[in-house]
């Protein structure tokens, strides 16, 4: 049994499926001369493979996401076929004896320092395709995939990888998973993000699960407490199924409620919106009976395309995003590019020594004041297809940290504003408003209040910062806590100075679905929510379970405890009382 983070709550029993690490055990042998010759043949064979696999994801997705989506397979078809990559693998495997495995790790190799070297951001965007590629290749090649790669395919599968690069993420929707177990990564990690939005179990940082585990094995995701099990006994695995019926079970159950309000156990109201990253979130978050979009992260639209998305572009996707229900509320936030996430075309200095801390979102939209423009503008001609008695367009400034920034962003978008108005262009103003995410913003935020329309917490964010703990490194995974109890008081605080502003206030980050923290938020005041349609339902539920003085008694007992630990368990023992059979969708 091993243990990782729990990123992504419910259990799943299932077949693994390997997605090898090539770097990690480079094949050091060298092949014998009568072997030159079958080697040859299997690169060839993994290299069809490797290509009809593609077609076929590009087709998918192109039907069922988009075009703009399927075109990283047809990017990465193109690499394939590029003479000159698999001229060298074929030289290095009949001149100097290499596997094919050893020759693509030889070709990483080389283009990972050439790139290295390069200024263009561009062509070393393409390094990360170019790996990807070679991992799709070398998992043909390997054989510990060959005798299962058919069946494992076909079957619901429990993904096992090194970390999800960002195309294998997208070409999870190709195969049916249902559980993520990586060695890296973590709560608040983008896959992590991803697995949660489509309610899949998942456990990051098992550092070395790839050893431990091979395609075809029988594995257990205990996305509840972050255990995984390999090839367990008969009697571990027949109680763990059990588990996973339960959760398949009660998750219908619960998706049957949502036509049903959100309300506490005494009748208070909330508002439990959907964090998307993209238009096909649109309608799991509708089906999911959010009562809007709360976060919608922009940036998604910007890491699928090889280029700048252009004002029409991005008019016809937030257009697309409001088409699905123009009823309801839609909260589109800008770029938010930077720190893990990063777009070639900006000139993004992956050098950064602090990403997280660096260049990041409105400070590097401000670089690029035309390109931030373009966003602007698309944003508020989308606003006018809102319906506009009850849905509205609400724009989202990442990052915000001092007051001059809202200064200037408010000079930015009447700017566009104008020019549109000049142009003779239809738009409507929207509601501009900041993501607390910066302690700074957090401690200062009664003067930064009367410039914003509303705000909205990035937990995610503002707990890494204020703890200084990273949010994607396991290593200090105990310390990015949003039950820690520094966390537990500044978000006391917020809530309060936004109540005596007025300043509507929502909660955006991952601890709005997480139910011992959604529970203290109600008790600090916070009436509305954005989270992984996934788990509006669990909350909506929780929420009838709960009323207002109960959750303010939970927060006062809480707010006297100095250790997370103890917040933790606390929360635990109460929410066992409070909804019992929510206890699957909690993680540890
Ligand atoms: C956050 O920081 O809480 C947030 C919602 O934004 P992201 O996770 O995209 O940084
Ligand atoms: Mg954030």
């Amino acid at each position: 049994m091993r243990k990782g983070i729990p990123v992504s709550p419910g259990v799943a029993v299932g077949v693994a499926y390997c997605i090898h690490e090539i770097f990690v055990d480079p094949d050091t042998q060298r092949l014998e001369d009568h072997d030159v010759t079958a080697e040859l043949a299997q690169y060839e064979k993994a290299r069809e493979r490797a290509a009809s696999d593609l077609r076929a994801l590009q087709s998918k997705v192109q039907s069922q996401v988009g075009h703009e989506e399927a075109a990283i397979f047809g990017v990465h078809e193109s690499i394939l076929r590029d003479a000159s990559f698999s001229e060298k693998i074929r030289t290095w495997i009949s001149r100097d004896r290499l596997t094919a495995q050893a020759a693509l790790h030889r070709l990483v190799n080389e283009y990972t320092s050439l790139f290295a070297r390069t200024k263009d951001e561009y062509l070393r965007e393409r390094l990360n395709d170019l790996r990807d590629v070679v991992v799709r290749l070398s998992s043909h090649l390997s054989d510990v995939l060959k005798p299962h790669a058919h069946c494992s395919l076909h079957s619901p599968l429990i993904v096992v990888a090194d970390e999800l690069l960002p195309s294998q993420v997208v070409a999870l929707g190709d195969i049916e998973v249902k559980g993520i177990v990586t060695q890296k990564g973590s709560q608040t990690s983008h896959a992590a993000i991803i697995a949660r939005s489509r309610g899949i179990p998942a456990v990051s940082g098992v550092r070395g699960i790839l050893r431990q585990v091979n395609t075809g094995d029988t594995i257990v995701v205990d996305g509840r407490d972050g255990h995984v099990k390999v090839n367990p006994d008969p009697e571990t695995k027949a109680a763990f199924r059990k588990l996973e019926r339960e959760f398949f079970h009660l998750k219908d159950e619960l998706a049957a409620n949502r036509d049903r309000p959100a309300v506490t156990a005494d009748g208070v109201p909330l508002d439990l919106h959907a964090n998307i990253n993209g238009v096909q979130d649109v309608h799991a978050a509708v089906a999911m009976g959010a009562s809007g979009i709360g976060l919608f992260r922009t940036e998604y639209l910007y890491l699928t395309h090889h280029a700048l998305p252009d004002e029409d572009e991005q008019l016809a996707v937030y257009q697309q995003v409001i088409a699905v229900r123009p009823d309801l509320p839609v909260t589109i936030r800008t770029l938010d590019i930077g720190g893990d996430k990063t777009v070639p075309y900006l000139g993004h200095d992956h050098q950064e020594a602090n990403p997280f801390m660096g260049w990041r979102s409105i400070r590097l939209s401000f670089e690029h004041p035309d390109f931030f423009a373009v966003q602007l503008r698309a944003i508020l001609r989308a606003a006018v297809y809102a319906e506009s008695r009850r849905g509205s367009v609400r724009m989202l400034f990442p990052m915000v940290t001092a007051l001059e920034e809202i200064h200037r962003l408010r000079k930015m978008v009447s700017r566009a504003c104008r020019d549109l108005e000049r142009e003779g262009k239809d738009y409507r103003t929207v509601p501009l408003g900041m993501m607390l995410e910066v302690p700074a913003a957090a401690v200062s935020l009664d003067t930064l209040l009367p410039l914003v329309d509303f705000v909205s917490i990035g937990s995610n964010d503002l707990v890494q910062y204020l703890m200084a703990a990273d949010r994607d490194n396991p290593k200090v995974s105990h310390l990015c806590q949003p039950l820690a109890p520094p966390v537990l008081r500044l978000l006391t605080q917020v809530v309060e100075v936004c109540e005596r502003a007025g300043k509507p206030l929502t909660l955006c980050g991952e601890m709005a679905g997480q139910p011992k923290s959604f529970v203290l938020l109600l008790g600090m005041g916070l009436r509305s929510f954005s989270m992984s349609p996934a788990f509006i339902p669990s909350m909506k539920e929780l929420a009838s379970h709960v009323s207002i003085p109960t959750a303010r008694e939970l927060l006062k007992h809480v707010l006297r405890m100095k250790t997370t630990a103890r917040v933790k368990l606390f929360m635990r023992q109460q929410l066992k009382q409070i909804a019992p059979n929510l206890s699957l969708f909690d993680t540890a």
